[in-house]
């Protein structure tokens, strides 16, 4: 099959899309450029490419074949104009924030963000006069009369990390729009097999490869799609704070993808299973997945995500205190992780108990993973009983 990009199926574009271009010598698979700089015979080739005239690479912290063969994936998985790749997720997140925001601007967001978004909300946006409002994620009122009071950005994530809520993309970015603000989803959580915020009207989508996209928990990586003028300027800023993605992570992370759907297809199925299943044992107080029923904003999951739910679940458990996106089921307390650098009483605030347990499904065979629960909750059952 030839490696081209009018496929429609994500599962087709996540394993050809946008590779064609670096194969050479009749090789089949993208290779890692393990190059800093790139050189050319003639000074004005050399000058034509750094000039931007041809096409072409002159140095890795700006541009690289093999972190372009993954740039061009996610653009094409979130049916983005343009992409732009980062070290991590943290610095695709923190890269579009000081490329696109100024002294005196104001970002509206929700206060269940990824806990170093929400560092960067409570601390270094402040430091830089840049005003941060974090809004009750699932009041959509409050958020849009914050969005109205005015607004330079619109920070989005869905579902959340940990307690997987979930905030409606369309109607908040039909409100950020109309007072002239640039709308950001994280969609690390839901991946483009599951959600795709574009299409919802999110101006740019932004992941932590490190999860789902890449998949295996061995690369760290970032990328955020959207329009060439809003990619631009995020991409000349991570130019100079040299943010790059290593192009060895670039490979695995192009390799990981290769998959996506097919992970993320068990993930969710295996996940509605497990949730389910939780539910309803007796050890277990609440349990938080968009794809059930009993989720408060159930009804927006339903209409804003496809396919699935994500294979993210988190749940508490009756009593006291108890890498994701991977191929293997991870299971911990965000207080002791994903969240340990905020204090006990903001986490507290944001509504993560200290009792909240997260599960990332993996694609183990889901009877393994329930018989796994049964035994690890028998011994919770049995310690309340005693
Ligand atoms: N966004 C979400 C939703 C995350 O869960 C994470 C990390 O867990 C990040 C962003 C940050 O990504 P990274 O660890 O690649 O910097």
């Amino acid at each position: 099959m030839k490696r081209d990009t009018t496929s429609t199926g994500i599962g087709t574009k996540a394993l050809w899309a946008g590779e064609e271009e670096s194969l050479a010598g009749g090789s089949t698979q993208v290779p890692i450029v393990q190059s800093v700089a790139f050189g050319y015979d003639d000074l004005d080739d050399w000058q034509a490419v750094a000039m931007g005239q041809r096409p072409g690479h002159i140095y890795s912290r700006n541009t690289n074949p093999t972190v372009a063969v993954f740039e061009e994936k996610a653009r094409l998985l979130e049916g983005a104009e343009a992409a732009t790749s980062f070290s991590s997720g943290m610095a695709a997140i923190s890269n579009t924030f000081f490329a696109l925001l100024r002294p005196g601007d104001r970002v509206v967001t929700i206060k269940d963000t990824y806990g170093g978004a929400s560092e960067l909300f409570r601390d270094f946006l402040p430091r830089n006069h840049i005003e941060a409002c974090l809004c009750d994620t699932t009041s959509v009122e409050q958020i849009e009369r914050e969005i109205a009071a005015g607004c330079r950005m619109l920070y989005l994530e869905t579902p959340t990390n940990p307690t997987l809520k979930v905030v409606d993309i369309a109607r908040l970015a039909r409100c950020a729009h109309a007072v002239g603000a640039i709308v950001v989803t994280d969609n690390t959580f839901a991946t483009p097999v599951n959600q795709r915020p574009l299409l919802l009207g999110s101006d740019l989508v932004l992941h932590s490869a490190s999860k789902f996209l890449g998949g295996h928990a061995d690369a760290l990586g970032g990328v955020v799609c959207g329009p060439k003028e809003l990619i631009q300027p995020i991409f000349h800023f991570r130019e100079i704070t040299g943010a790059a993605l290593d192009p060895f992570a670039a490979y695995l992370l192009i390799r990981g993808m290769k998959t996506l759907e097919v992970r993320v297809e068990r993930q969710n199925a295996s996940a509605m299973r497990i949730a389910t299943y939780l539910e309803q044992h007796a050890a277990v107080d609440r349990v938080f997945y968009p794809g059930l029923p009993s989720h408060p904003q159930h009804e927006i999951a339903k209409r804003q995500m496809r396919g699935g739910f994500g294979g993210v679940m988190s749940f508490t458990l009756h009593g006291g205190y108890p890498n994701l996106g991977s191929v293997e089921t991870v299971v911990g307390p965000p207080a002791t992780t994903s969240h340990v650098e905020v204090s006990a009483a903001d986490r507290a605030a944001m509504g993560i108990p200290e009792a909240l347990v997260r599960y990332s499904t993996g694609i183990e065979n889901v009877s393994d993973l329930i018989a796994d629960l049964e035994q690890a909750l028998g011994c919770i059952v049995d310690t309340v009983k005693a």
